[in-house]
């Protein structure tokens, strides 16, 4: 669907012993904490990639709504167009802000799973709805190939599902926030 410049794979180790030497991570019983730490690491990751897509679909929208002209104005001075367009930069905004909070943390070495996972959802949420309000700005072409809204459509999606989707951050944070505030 989106996401054309990689591949994905399965790998598949059958039966197949590794020497301690050549283990994943280089200490064998650390296995499920690394994978953790990589994991609040793709979490950050994915969150800045839907900040990205997020700012790309807005910057397209701001501009296709100050180019295109119906009953006499752009469109971006339609207040519906306008107000969609305010709810996008705030959504951009926000969503960069608890990027970079969760990334900072995850640098300074604490513990981020809630952190990173409110990046996460948030973002990518924000995305998903960010693209989606600038595909409906662009009218009919945003169904087009032509248009570059058109594959963030195609991109958004994914950044709902890969690295946990929204439901599992949830399950993450009420956790968090439930040993936090624990009676
Ligand atoms: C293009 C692409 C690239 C990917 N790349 C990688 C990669 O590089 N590395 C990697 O490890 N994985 C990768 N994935 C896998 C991705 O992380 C998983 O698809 C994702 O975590 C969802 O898991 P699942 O597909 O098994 O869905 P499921 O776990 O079957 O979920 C299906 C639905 O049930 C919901 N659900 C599941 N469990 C619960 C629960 N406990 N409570 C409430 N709701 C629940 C989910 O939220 C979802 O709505 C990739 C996936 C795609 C599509």
């Amino acid at each position: 669907m989106g996401y054309k410049g990689i591949d994905t794979t399965e790998l598949v180790f059958d039966n197949y012993a590794a020497s301690a030497d050549s283990i994943l991570g280089g200490e064998p019983g650390r296995g499920f904490f690394q994978m953790m730490d990589g994991v609040e690491v793709g979490r950050v990751n994915v969150s800045a990639r839907a900040c990205g897509v997020a700012i790309r679909a807005f910057e397209l929208a701001a501009r296709y709504a100050q180019q295109r002209t119906t009953f006499g104005k752009p469109i971006a001075q339609h207040q519906a167009i306008g107000f969609s367009l305010a709810e996008m930069a705030t959504k951009v905004e926000a969503a960069h802000l608890m990027m970079v909070n969760a990334a900072r943390l995850k640098d300074s070495g604490e513990r981020n799973d809630v952190a990173a996972g409110m990046a996460k959802y948030l973002t990518s949420e924000y995305c998903s709805e960010v693209t989606q309000a600038s595909f409906r700005i662009h009218g009919g072409y945003g169904y087009s190939k032509e248009y570059e809204i058109e594959r963030l459509m195609r991109e958004a999606p994914f950044l709902l599902i890969g690295e946990g989707t929204s439901e599992i951050q949830k399950t993450i944070i009420s956790k968090g926030i439930l040993r936090e505030y624990a009676l």
